[in-house]
Formats: structure tokens, C-alpha cells, sequence
């Protein structure tokens, strides 16, 4: 399958993605630690990213964007919300 709809507002929870093992969320971890370098944004609990992001972040873990929505949620790095109704 090709997972749901993409996520269209995408809100990552830094605290959880710290508490997750490097070798699943490295990419992103180091996706979302350069676009706070680049805000100069250090101190959110989240960090929201743009939609365009989501794509870039699907062809780096080889999965679609609704793919991808799907295995943050599981991560819980986005909220279930994350996920359009269909
Ligand atoms: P919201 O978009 O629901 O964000 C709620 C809170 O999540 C924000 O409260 C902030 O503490 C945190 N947050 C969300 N994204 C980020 C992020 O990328 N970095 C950091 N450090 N924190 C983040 P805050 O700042 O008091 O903003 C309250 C509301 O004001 C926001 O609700 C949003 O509706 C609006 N707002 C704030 N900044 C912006 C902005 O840059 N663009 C737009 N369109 N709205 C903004
Ligand atoms: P930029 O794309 O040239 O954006 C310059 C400034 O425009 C940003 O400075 C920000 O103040 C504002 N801006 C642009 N798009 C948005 C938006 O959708 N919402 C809000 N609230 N403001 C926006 P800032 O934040 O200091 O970012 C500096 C540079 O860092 C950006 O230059 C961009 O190259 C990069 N960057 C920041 N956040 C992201 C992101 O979420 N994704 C990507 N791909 N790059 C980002
Ligand atoms: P937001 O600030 O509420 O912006 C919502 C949408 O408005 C963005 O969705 C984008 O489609 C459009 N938008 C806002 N400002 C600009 C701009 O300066 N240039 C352009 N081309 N479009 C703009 P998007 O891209 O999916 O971003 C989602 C959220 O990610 C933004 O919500 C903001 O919270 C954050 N964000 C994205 N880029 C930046 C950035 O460069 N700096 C900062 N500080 N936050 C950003």
C-alpha cells in the first residue's frame, strides 16, 4: 500500500524523537537539528517544518509521503491529528 494521505501540517516533537534509537530517526534527527541551526530556533518542545520538507525526508527513507506520516505517527514524533480524515 501506499500509507494515507501526507501529513499536511507537520509538527515534530523533539522530545520524542530524542528518546528514539539513532539508527531509525538519524535522517531525520539531523534534518530537523539543521533547520533549527538554520532559525537559530533551540528552545521548542516542537518544530514545525514545512510540507515541502516531508517530501525531501520521503525519498530519503525510500517510502511516500503518506508512508512516511504514517511511520512518524507510529513513532509518535507526529501526532495521530498529523494524519488527514480521508
Ligand atoms: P501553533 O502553531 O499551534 O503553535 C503552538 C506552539 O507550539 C507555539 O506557541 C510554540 O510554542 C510551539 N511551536 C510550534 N512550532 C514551533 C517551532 O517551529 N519552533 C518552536 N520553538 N516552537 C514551536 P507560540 O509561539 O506562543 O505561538 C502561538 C500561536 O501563534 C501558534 O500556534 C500560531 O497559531 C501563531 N504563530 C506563532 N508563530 C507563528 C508563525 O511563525 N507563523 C504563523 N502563521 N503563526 C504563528
Ligand atoms: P528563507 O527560506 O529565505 O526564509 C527567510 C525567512 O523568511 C525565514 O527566516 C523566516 O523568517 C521567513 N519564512 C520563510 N518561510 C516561512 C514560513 O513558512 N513561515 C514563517 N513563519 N516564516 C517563514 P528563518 O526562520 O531565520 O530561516 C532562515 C533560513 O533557514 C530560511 O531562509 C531557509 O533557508 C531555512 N529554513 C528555515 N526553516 C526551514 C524549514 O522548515 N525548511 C527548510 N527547508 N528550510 C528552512
Ligand atoms: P506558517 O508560518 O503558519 O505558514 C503556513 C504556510 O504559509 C507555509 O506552509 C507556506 O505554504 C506559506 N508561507 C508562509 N510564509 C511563507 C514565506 O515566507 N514564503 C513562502 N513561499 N510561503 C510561506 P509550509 O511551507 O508547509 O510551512 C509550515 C510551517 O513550518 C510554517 O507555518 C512555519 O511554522 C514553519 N516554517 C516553514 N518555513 C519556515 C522558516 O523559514 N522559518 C520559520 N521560522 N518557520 C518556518
Amino acid at each position: 500500500p501506499s500509507g494515507s494521505e501526507p501529513a499536511t501540517k507537520i509538527v515534530i516533537n523533539l522530545e520524542r524523537l530524542q528518546q528514539l534509537p539513532a539508527d531509525k530517526v538519524g535522517p531525520l534527527a539531523r534534518y530537523a537539528a539543521a533547520i533549527q541551526s538554520q532559525r537559530g530556533d533551540y528552545n521548542g518542545k516542537v518544530l514545525s517544518i514545512r510540507a515541502e520538507d516531508l517530501r525531501s525526508l520521503a525519498i530519503i527513507y525510500d517510502k511516500s509521503p503518506g508512508e512516511l506520516t504514517d511511520q512518524l505517527i507510529d513513532w509518535g514524533v507526529l501526532p495521530p491529528e498529523a494524519r488527514p480524515a480521508q
